[in-house]
């Protein structure tokens, strides 16, 4: 192992290889204290270095566990005591920016808020978002196919990603920088890099859209007397606003009552007496004339009984304040330790499927706290679930509940979030034998020494 790290320094500059206490100093998530295990880190600078370290583990047989902002939600960025992990922290370059074209190159390390902001200094917007903005890495977003706040107007990071650079467990750098929009000359490489969570190459380098940043917003919170009015009013505000909604947020009571309430120091835009809310944004021309257009839709669902109440912002202040509703997820711990969810499906099961999960938990934990939201648009429910019990007996228990419904639907148990190896075991609810095994053929073909982020998807 010794030679390992050995040969690993000479590839790599002084700072390139962290061992020791340079490694347990660091902790495994950007949540979670608890510190990484691992052989060594490697912090390459460029591609080629990339390269090396890889063609040098896959000759060693060396687990590689490549490593972003950790701020994923599926343990995919667990390791152990063998692993080396490669971490794209030093590989922080925004290349190139194309204000015409509306793209920029970036290499893997850039986090996600400096993309945004770069994009912003140009009049330009990156429209994925989410909460971890601030620590993830772009690299990341790619390799899960993050998908946030904006899905619903601007698709996920697959539908934002133009080209990439890759390098394969055998140290294969494939470049695949498009830069265009329509390119159909054979297979499209990329997408076998974008959401497979590392296990078929590194992702080193990317190509993002950009698309241009809009002069105003327009954001309301709704309240309904129904899921189905939810649904309703969904398909009439799509079609009023002529493809400007961006984010169609829900929240069910029980998320709304608790982050509303002390110790959470929210406001409510709209009384807390509705089964489900919504907060929901416009994209404009900022023209007073588009604030009274959306004031005017609003009106209208009110009086067709499309909605029971409504609050439209009237300043960014308000705006940010219905966002803080929708953003305090950190509420969910307030009861101690929980569970958390990602699943989607079929917008007209959903009501029902939300109510079968919530029958299932009462009758095993009468107790239990469910919080429940989701970005609906797009089909994708997150649940935060505390039993008072966090063994893994009690994670299993409620897995079954939340996941089991779900496949008489045909639903997903990774809308947004991917499977790392908290999912693994449930991958088979989701996708069909034949899937699994297309997989497997994959992951053989790409990575025959299962070198790259193994364990992960599905058992090594
Ligand atoms: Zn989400």
């Amino acid at each position: 192992m010794s030679d390992l790290i050995a040969d690993l320094r000479g590839l790599l500059d002084d700072k390139g290889v962290l061992t020791g206490e340079a490694v347990s100093e660091r902790m495994i998530h950007v949540w979670y204290q608890r510190p990484i295990e691992a052989l060594c880190i490697v912090r390459p600078r460029t591609t080629e270095e990339v390269a090396a370290v890889l063609a040098l583990c896959q000759q060693h047989g060396q687990a590689v566990i490549p490593h972003g902002g950790l701020t994923g939600l599926v343990q995919g960025c667990n390791t152990t005591p063998a692993d080396v992990v490669l971490s794209l922290e030093r590989m922080n370059a925004v290349e190139e920016v194309d204000p015409v074209g509306r793209t920029m190159t970036v290499q893997a390390g850039v986090p996600l808020q400096v993309l945004q902001e770069t994009a912003e200094a140009h009049g330009l917007m990156f429209p994925l978002d989410l909460g971890a903005r601030g620590s993830c890495q772009i690299g990341g977003n790619v390799s899960t196919n993050a998908g946030g706040n904006r899905v619903i107007r601007f698709g996920m990071t697959r539908d934002n990603v133009l080209g990439l650079e890759a390098v394969l467990a055998d140290g294969t750098v494939v470049s695949s920088l498009n830069t265009m929009i329509k390119n159909n000359a054979g297979y499209d490489l990329k997408h076998l890099f974008i959401g497979t969570e590392g296990t078929l190459g590194i992702v080193t380098r990317v190509v993002i859209r950009l698309r241009e940043a809009p002069r105003g917003l327009s954001t309301a919170f709704a309240a309904f007397d129904s899921f189905e009015q939810l649904t309703r009013f969904l398909r009439y505000i799509d079609r009023e606003l002529g493809g400007a909604l961006c984010a169609f947020e829900a929240m069910w009571r029980d998320y709304y009552e608790l982050v509303t309430t002390a110790p959470a120091d929210n406001a409510r835009p709209v009384p807390l007496d509705y089964p489900n809310y919504v907060l929901l944004e416009a994209l404009t021309r900022g023209s007073a004339e588009d604030v009274a257009m959306f004031e005017d839709i609003m009106g209208r669902a009110l009086e067709e009984g499309l909605l029971a109440d409504a609050a439209v912002a009237q300043s960014e202040t308000d705006r940010r304040a219905m966002w803080r509703i929708r953003d305090s997820v950190d509420q969910f711990f307030r009861f101690g330790p929980a569970f958390l969810y990602d699943v989607s499906l079929g917008i007209r099961f959903m009501d029902s499927y939300v109510t079968e999960v919530k029958q299932r938990l009462g009758a095993a934990w009468p107790e239990h706290h469910c919080f429940t939201l989701g970005h609906i648009g797009d089909g994708n429910i997150h649940f935060a679930i505390n039993v008072g019990d966090d063994s893994a007996a009690a994670h299993a228990r409620v897995n079954a509940c939340v996941y089991e419904p779900l496949a008489p639907v045909g639903g997903s148990v990774s809308a947004e979030h991917g499977i790392g190896t908290e999912k693994r075991d449930y991958l088979a609810l989701s996708r069909s034998p034949a899937e699994i095994e297309l997989m497997r053929r994959v992951k053989q073909a790409l990575d025959p020494s299962g070198i790259l982020n193994p364990g992960k998807i599905f058992s090594a």
